[in-house]
């Protein structure tokens, strides 16, 4: 655990000395459709814009939808704010894609308003696993006391096991769909098939390296070609811009890419820094985060301990994407 956490504060460090600059706050919420938002965050991912990640809303007949919640109380408050300027309507539900911190961390603002918490039965298990420790060593991967004030792990309040769930909810029909294990275990999507909209939570990054250390790739490829069937016209990213078809395409090309040049850079025995520059030079160019590359590298697959332990589901969570 150690070991992983050496690896996360290596990445941080890594992602300053690129150079990335220091831009915070998020674009305003943007209306995909009619009664549905996305929270969008397109600058750099940093602990302080909970890593880059989206989120969105769906405003029902009494109430609202609020799909994941962001990595802190103080992120989460900012969304709430952000969300009442659009709505007064009571926050009805709080859809967790999955257990990561950047996406389940500020659950307990909307908990406070009395929201139910949703989510697929193995992202609680790996909340109750990994969540507590993870928030106690936050600070040792960049999240500093103030940005973390206040924040507590609050466990989803109804889970699923199934295919997919229909949330009870008026005026918008809500389907989560399974997708697990793909980016993590736990994993769903949240399908509108009336309004043609998907939120794919991390089974999608656009424009963004993905964050692949939990991944499971031949699940996680065909996850995306089950969103893809959908006939979506607006799909919100888990990281990045609104995305379409083509970039679920892309995402999948990628997966498989990494996969295949990593997997045979390690049978040859490479070290991991020729492995890095192998894959740096050979994988299509996405902006940002170029040193996941090495994390996913290190923790994916230089690490064959860690590699067993989330072939068995016991895997470390990793305070990452
Ligand atoms: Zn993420
Ligand atoms: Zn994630």
């Amino acid at each position: 655990m150690i070991q992983l956490f050496r690896i996360v504060i290596a990445f941080l460090i890594s992602l300053l000395l690129l150079g990335v600059s220091l831009t915070f706050g998020r674009e305003p919420m943007i209306q995909i459709t009619d009664g549905v938002y996305s929270y969008l965050d397109v600058h750099d991912p940093l602990p302080t814009n909970s890593f880059g990640a989206n989120s969105g809303i769906i405003i029902g007949d009494e109430g609202v939808a609020v799909i994941d919640s962001l990595g802190s109380a103080k992120e989460a408050q900012n969304f709430l704010a952000e969300i009442k300027t659009i709505t007064d309507k009571p926050i009805q539900y709080l859809i967790l894609t999955h257990h990561h911190l950047n996406h389940s961390f500020g659950a307990s603002v909307f908990k406070n308003e009395g929201a139910e918490i949703v989510a697929h039965a193995d992202c609680l298990d790996e909340m109750v696993k990994h969540s507590h420790t993870t928030l106690e060593n936050a600070t040792s991967y960049g999240l500093t006391a103030e940005e973390l004030a206040g924040t507590e792990i609050v466990y989803p309040t109804r889970t699923f096991n199934g295919q997919s769930l229909k949330l009870d909810f008026k005026g918008v029909d809500i389907r989560l769909v399974t997708a697990t294990p793909s980016h993590s275990r736990g994993s769903l999507f949240v399908h509108l098939p009336e309004k043609k909209v998907v939120f794919t939570g991390d089974l999608l990054f656009t424009d963004y390296h993905p964050y692949m250390g939990e991944g499971q790739i031949v699940r996680w490829r065909a996850e995306l070609d089950k969103v893809s069937s959908l006939g979506a016209e607006k799909i919100i990213p888990g990281h990045g811009p609104l995305s379409s078809n083509r970039d679920l395409m892309e995402m999948k090309s990628y997966l498989a890419q990494f996969d295949t040049l990593a997997t045979e850079i390690v049978s040859h025995g490479k070290n991991i820094d020729r492995a890095y520059r192998e894959l740096y030079t050979t994988l299509p160019t996405r902006s940002r985060s170029e040193s996941l590359i090495m994390a996913n590298l290190r923790i994916k697959y230089f690490h064959p301990t860690d590699q067993k332990a989330q072939n068995t589901d016991n895997a470390k969570t990793l305070p990452a994407q």
